[in-house]
Protein backbone atom coordinates (compact mmCIF):
# COMPACT_ATOMS: atom_id res chain seq x y z
CA UNK A 1 0.00 0.00 0.00
CA UNK A 2 1.33 3.53 -0.81
CA UNK A 3 1.98 5.85 2.17
CA UNK A 4 0.12 8.57 3.22
CA UNK A 5 1.53 11.76 2.10
CA UNK A 6 2.01 14.81 4.27
CA UNK A 7 4.44 18.34 3.89
CA UNK A 8 5.23 21.58 5.28
CA UNK A 9 5.11 24.42 3.94
CA UNK A 10 6.66 27.82 4.27
CA UNK A 11 9.24 29.97 3.26
CA UNK A 12 12.13 29.50 4.25
CA UNK A 13 11.59 25.90 5.06
CA UNK A 14 14.58 24.25 4.05
CA UNK A 15 15.82 24.70 8.14
CA UNK A 16 13.07 22.97 9.30
CA UNK A 17 13.33 20.02 11.40
CA UNK A 18 9.58 18.79 11.12
CA UNK A 19 10.45 15.94 8.37
CA UNK A 20 13.06 14.14 10.23
CA UNK A 21 10.72 14.26 13.33
CA UNK A 22 7.28 13.09 11.49
CA UNK A 23 9.78 10.46 9.20
CA UNK A 24 11.39 9.01 12.72
CA UNK A 25 8.02 8.84 14.19
CA UNK A 26 5.95 7.20 11.63
CA UNK A 27 8.36 4.55 11.41
CA UNK A 28 8.74 4.00 15.03
CA UNK A 29 5.14 3.82 15.58
CA UNK A 30 5.20 1.54 12.14
CA UNK A 31 3.01 4.25 10.54
CA UNK A 32 2.54 4.03 6.56
CA UNK A 33 3.44 7.71 6.38
CA UNK A 34 6.10 9.74 4.47
CA UNK A 35 6.68 12.99 5.16
CA UNK A 36 8.49 16.08 3.20
CA UNK A 37 8.97 19.74 2.40
CA UNK A 38 7.74 22.49 -0.22
CA UNK A 39 9.06 25.78 -0.57
CA UNK A 40 6.03 28.01 -1.06
CA UNK A 41 6.25 31.57 -1.96
CA UNK A 42 2.56 32.39 -2.46
CA UNK A 43 0.35 31.55 0.86
CA UNK A 44 -2.01 32.50 -1.92
CA UNK A 45 -1.64 29.14 -3.62
CA UNK A 46 -1.33 26.88 -0.40
CA UNK A 47 -4.74 25.31 -1.07
CA UNK A 48 -4.60 24.48 -4.61
CA UNK A 49 -1.03 23.38 -3.76
CA UNK A 50 -1.73 20.91 -0.65
CA UNK A 51 -5.02 19.45 -3.36
CA UNK A 52 -2.44 18.95 -6.03
CA UNK A 53 0.12 17.31 -4.30
CA UNK A 54 -2.44 14.97 -3.24
CA UNK A 55 -1.48 15.11 0.62
CA UNK A 56 -2.95 14.01 3.63
CA UNK A 57 -2.12 16.30 6.33
CA UNK A 58 0.87 19.41 6.15
CA UNK A 59 2.10 21.64 8.86
CA UNK A 60 2.61 25.07 8.08
CA UNK A 61 5.44 27.91 8.83
CA UNK A 62 7.05 30.94 8.66
CA UNK A 63 5.04 33.04 7.10
CA UNK A 64 1.83 31.06 6.19
CA UNK A 65 0.07 30.73 8.89
CA UNK A 66 -2.49 33.10 8.61
CA UNK A 67 -3.10 32.05 4.81
CA UNK A 68 -3.46 28.91 6.20
CA UNK A 69 -6.40 29.64 8.10
CA UNK A 70 -7.68 31.57 5.09
CA UNK A 71 -7.24 28.61 2.85
CA UNK A 72 -9.20 26.13 5.45
CA UNK A 73 -12.50 24.73 4.72
CA UNK A 74 -12.92 24.28 8.63
CA UNK A 75 -10.98 25.37 11.83
CA UNK A 76 -11.27 24.13 15.09
CA UNK A 77 -12.09 26.37 18.07
CA UNK A 78 -8.72 27.37 19.07
CA UNK A 79 -7.74 28.03 15.56
CA UNK A 80 -10.65 30.14 14.90
CA UNK A 81 -10.06 32.10 17.89
CA UNK A 82 -5.98 33.33 16.96
CA UNK A 83 -6.97 33.23 13.11
CA UNK A 84 -3.38 31.09 12.39
CA UNK A 85 -2.99 27.33 11.60
CA UNK A 86 0.21 25.49 11.91
CA UNK A 87 -1.81 21.72 11.28
CA UNK A 88 -3.63 20.86 8.10
CA UNK A 89 -5.57 17.53 7.84
CA UNK A 90 -7.97 16.59 4.90
CA UNK A 91 -11.06 15.10 5.52
CA UNK A 92 -13.76 13.95 3.17
CA UNK A 93 -12.26 16.51 0.56
CA UNK A 94 -12.20 19.21 3.18
CA UNK A 95 -9.02 21.08 4.49
CA UNK A 96 -9.60 21.00 8.48
CA UNK A 97 -7.34 23.59 10.19
CA UNK A 98 -5.81 23.18 13.89
CA UNK A 99 -3.12 25.44 15.45
CA UNK A 100 -0.41 23.51 18.07
CA UNK A 101 2.05 26.33 18.60
CA UNK A 102 0.34 28.05 21.87
CA UNK A 103 0.11 24.39 23.23
CA UNK A 104 3.41 23.50 22.19
CA UNK A 105 4.98 27.07 23.46
CA UNK A 106 3.02 26.57 26.94
CA UNK A 107 4.38 23.02 27.86
CA UNK A 108 7.88 24.06 26.75
CA UNK A 109 8.21 26.62 29.45
CA UNK A 110 6.04 24.66 32.09
CA UNK A 111 9.39 23.81 34.36
CA UNK A 112 10.27 27.23 34.77
CA UNK A 113 8.86 28.42 38.56
CA UNK A 114 7.98 32.24 39.66
CA UNK A 115 6.92 33.62 35.73
CA UNK A 116 4.39 35.37 35.99
CA UNK A 117 4.65 38.57 33.41
CA UNK A 118 5.72 37.52 29.27
CA UNK A 119 6.85 39.70 27.14
CA UNK A 120 6.51 38.73 23.33
CA UNK A 121 8.73 39.91 20.63
CA UNK A 122 6.72 39.76 17.77
CA UNK A 123 3.18 39.53 16.52
CA UNK A 124 2.71 37.51 13.88
CA UNK A 125 1.16 33.71 13.88
CA UNK A 126 3.01 32.55 16.62
CA UNK A 127 2.72 35.31 19.04
CA UNK A 128 -1.21 35.22 17.97
CA UNK A 129 -1.78 31.71 18.81
CA UNK A 130 1.21 32.19 21.70
CA UNK A 131 -0.34 34.31 23.17
CA UNK A 132 -3.93 33.56 23.98
CA UNK A 133 -2.92 29.87 25.66
CA UNK A 134 -0.73 31.96 28.20
CA UNK A 135 -3.00 34.34 28.67
CA UNK A 136 -5.66 31.26 29.64
CA UNK A 137 -3.11 30.19 31.90
CA UNK A 138 -2.97 32.57 33.75
CA UNK A 139 0.12 34.59 32.57
CA UNK A 140 -0.04 38.35 32.31
CA UNK A 141 1.36 38.64 28.65
CA UNK A 142 2.31 41.84 26.97
CA UNK A 143 3.29 42.57 23.14
CA UNK A 144 6.27 44.16 21.43
CA UNK A 145 5.83 44.92 17.80
CA UNK A 146 8.26 46.42 15.14
CA UNK A 147 4.79 47.72 12.77
CA UNK A 148 2.10 49.09 15.18
CA UNK A 149 -0.50 48.25 12.67
CA UNK A 150 0.37 44.58 13.27
CA UNK A 151 -1.15 44.74 16.86
CA UNK A 152 -4.16 45.56 16.48
CA UNK A 153 -5.75 42.21 16.79
CA UNK A 154 -3.96 42.18 20.40
CA UNK A 155 -5.19 44.99 21.39
CA UNK A 156 -8.79 44.09 19.91
CA UNK A 157 -8.46 41.29 22.45
CA UNK A 158 -7.28 43.11 25.45
CA UNK A 159 -3.81 42.50 25.41
CA UNK A 160 -1.08 45.47 26.94
CA UNK A 161 0.87 46.46 23.33
CA UNK A 162 3.68 48.39 22.35
CA UNK A 163 6.01 49.50 19.30
CA UNK A 164 9.70 50.46 19.91
CA UNK A 165 8.41 54.09 20.36
CA UNK A 166 5.87 53.72 23.12
CA UNK A 167 7.31 51.17 25.10
CA UNK A 168 7.91 52.46 28.60
CA UNK A 169 11.03 53.18 30.18
CA UNK A 170 11.89 50.66 33.45
CA UNK A 171 9.45 48.18 32.35
CA UNK A 172 10.48 44.67 33.20
CA UNK A 173 9.36 41.13 32.42
CA UNK A 174 9.87 37.55 33.87
CA UNK A 175 10.11 36.27 30.85
CA UNK A 176 11.05 37.07 27.19
CA UNK A 177 10.34 35.44 24.31
CA UNK A 178 11.58 36.01 20.74
CA UNK A 179 8.79 34.87 18.43
CA UNK A 180 9.82 37.14 15.41
CA UNK A 181 11.76 35.67 12.35
CA UNK A 182 14.53 38.20 12.80
CA UNK A 183 18.01 35.82 13.68
CA UNK A 184 16.26 32.93 11.45
CA UNK A 185 17.85 33.44 8.40
CA UNK A 186 19.91 36.67 8.97
CA UNK A 187 22.01 38.18 12.37
CA UNK A 188 19.48 40.56 13.53
CA UNK A 189 17.99 41.34 16.66
CA UNK A 190 14.02 41.35 17.28
CA UNK A 191 14.17 44.65 18.14
CA UNK A 192 16.84 47.36 18.60
CA UNK A 193 19.60 47.15 21.13
CA UNK A 194 18.96 50.18 23.79
CA UNK A 195 15.64 48.38 23.86
CA UNK A 196 16.45 44.65 24.52
CA UNK A 197 19.79 45.48 26.88
CA UNK A 198 17.33 46.88 29.94
CA UNK A 199 14.44 44.37 28.86
CA UNK A 200 17.34 41.09 29.16
CA UNK A 201 19.04 42.70 32.67
CA UNK A 202 15.81 42.87 34.24
CA UNK A 203 14.38 39.47 32.99
CA UNK A 204 14.68 35.97 34.45
CA UNK A 205 14.82 34.00 31.76
CA UNK A 206 14.55 34.30 27.75
CA UNK A 207 13.43 31.79 25.15
CA UNK A 208 13.71 32.13 21.17
CA UNK A 209 11.28 29.86 19.17
CA UNK A 210 13.94 29.67 16.65
CA UNK A 211 15.47 26.66 16.83
CA UNK A 212 18.93 24.73 15.94
CA UNK A 213 21.01 27.96 16.30
CA UNK A 214 22.02 30.26 19.03
CA UNK A 215 20.34 33.61 17.48
CA UNK A 216 22.05 36.97 18.27
CA UNK A 217 18.64 37.62 20.65
CA UNK A 218 19.83 34.45 22.23
CA UNK A 219 23.71 35.34 22.67
CA UNK A 220 22.91 38.67 24.16
CA UNK A 221 21.25 36.80 26.67
CA UNK A 222 23.43 34.22 27.99
CA UNK A 223 25.92 37.30 27.59
CA UNK A 224 23.68 38.78 30.40
CA UNK A 225 24.12 35.68 32.08
CA UNK A 226 20.49 34.68 31.89
CA UNK A 227 18.78 31.15 31.56
CA UNK A 228 18.36 30.81 28.22
CA UNK A 229 16.34 28.00 25.49
CA UNK A 230 15.82 27.87 22.00
CA UNK A 231 12.79 26.89 20.60
CA UNK A 232 13.55 22.83 19.78
CA UNK A 233 11.05 22.17 23.04
CA UNK A 234 8.36 23.95 21.52
CA UNK A 235 9.30 22.41 18.38
CA UNK A 236 8.44 18.87 19.90
CA UNK A 237 5.30 19.85 21.55
CA UNK A 238 3.95 21.04 18.93
CA UNK A 239 5.18 18.20 16.46
CA UNK A 240 3.74 15.25 18.71
CA UNK A 241 0.09 17.37 18.75
CA UNK A 242 0.35 17.43 14.28
CA UNK A 243 1.05 14.11 14.26
CA UNK A 244 -1.61 13.30 17.11
CA UNK A 245 -4.00 14.64 14.34
CA UNK A 246 -2.23 13.69 11.19
CA UNK A 247 -3.15 9.93 12.75
CA UNK A 248 -6.42 10.38 13.76
CA UNK A 249 -5.59 10.24 17.55
CA UNK A 250 -4.32 6.33 17.24
CA UNK A 251 -1.25 6.60 19.36
CA UNK A 252 -0.83 8.21 22.94
CA UNK A 253 1.20 11.27 23.23
CA UNK A 254 3.79 10.28 25.31
CA UNK A 255 4.63 7.20 22.38
CA UNK A 256 4.55 9.99 19.76
CA UNK A 257 6.88 11.66 22.04
CA UNK A 258 9.17 8.89 22.72
CA UNK A 259 9.45 8.48 19.18
CA UNK A 260 10.27 12.24 17.76
CA UNK A 261 12.63 12.80 20.39
CA UNK A 262 15.20 10.60 18.22
CA UNK A 263 15.24 13.42 15.59
CA UNK A 264 16.85 16.02 18.48
CA UNK A 265 19.58 13.24 19.19
P1 LIG B 1 5.21 35.82 10.89
O1 LIG B 1 5.78 36.04 9.53
O2 LIG B 1 3.76 35.60 11.04
O3 LIG B 1 5.59 37.10 11.83
C1 LIG B 1 6.89 37.60 11.84
C2 LIG B 1 7.07 38.56 13.00
O4 LIG B 1 8.46 38.85 13.09
C3 LIG B 1 6.35 39.90 12.84
O5 LIG B 1 5.93 40.35 14.09
C4 LIG B 1 7.47 40.81 12.30
O6 LIG B 1 7.30 42.16 12.65
C5 LIG B 1 8.65 40.28 13.07
N1 LIG B 1 9.94 40.54 12.44
C6 LIG B 1 10.47 39.97 11.34
N2 LIG B 1 11.71 40.44 11.11
C7 LIG B 1 11.96 41.34 12.09
C8 LIG B 1 13.08 42.16 12.42
N3 LIG B 1 14.20 42.16 11.67
N4 LIG B 1 13.01 42.95 13.51
C9 LIG B 1 11.89 42.95 14.27
N5 LIG B 1 10.80 42.19 14.02
C10 LIG B 1 10.83 41.40 12.94
O7 LIG B 1 6.07 34.65 11.53
P2 LIG B 1 5.61 33.49 12.53
O8 LIG B 1 4.91 34.10 13.69
O9 LIG B 1 4.93 32.42 11.77
O10 LIG B 1 7.03 32.89 12.99
C11 LIG B 1 7.90 33.65 13.80
C12 LIG B 1 9.12 32.79 14.19
O11 LIG B 1 8.73 31.70 15.01
C13 LIG B 1 9.85 32.18 12.99
O12 LIG B 1 11.24 32.36 13.20
C14 LIG B 1 9.50 30.70 13.07
O13 LIG B 1 10.52 29.89 12.54
C15 LIG B 1 9.39 30.52 14.58
N6 LIG B 1 8.55 29.36 15.01
C16 LIG B 1 9.08 28.34 15.74
C17 LIG B 1 8.30 27.29 16.18
C18 LIG B 1 8.86 26.17 16.97
O14 LIG B 1 8.20 25.14 17.08
N7 LIG B 1 10.01 26.29 17.56
C19 LIG B 1 6.86 27.22 15.88
C20 LIG B 1 6.40 28.36 15.16
C21 LIG B 1 7.22 29.37 14.72
P3 LIG B 1 6.56 43.21 11.67
O15 LIG B 1 5.09 43.07 11.97
O16 LIG B 1 7.13 44.52 12.06
O17 LIG B 1 6.91 42.83 10.25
Amino acid sequence: MLPELFAIFGNPVSHSKSPMMHNFAFHTLKYNGCYGRYLLEDGARLKETFLSLGIYGANITVPHKEAAFEACDWCDEFANKVKAVNTIVLKNGKLHGYNTDGPGFLKAIDDFDNIKTILLLGAGGTAQATSMVLKDAGYKVTILNRTPARLEPFIQSGFECYDYNTLPKNTSFDLIANMTSAGLQDDNLPAPLSILEPLINNAYVCIDVIYGKETPFLKLARQASKPTRDGSAMLLNQGVLAFDYFTDHKFELKQIEQAMKIAFL
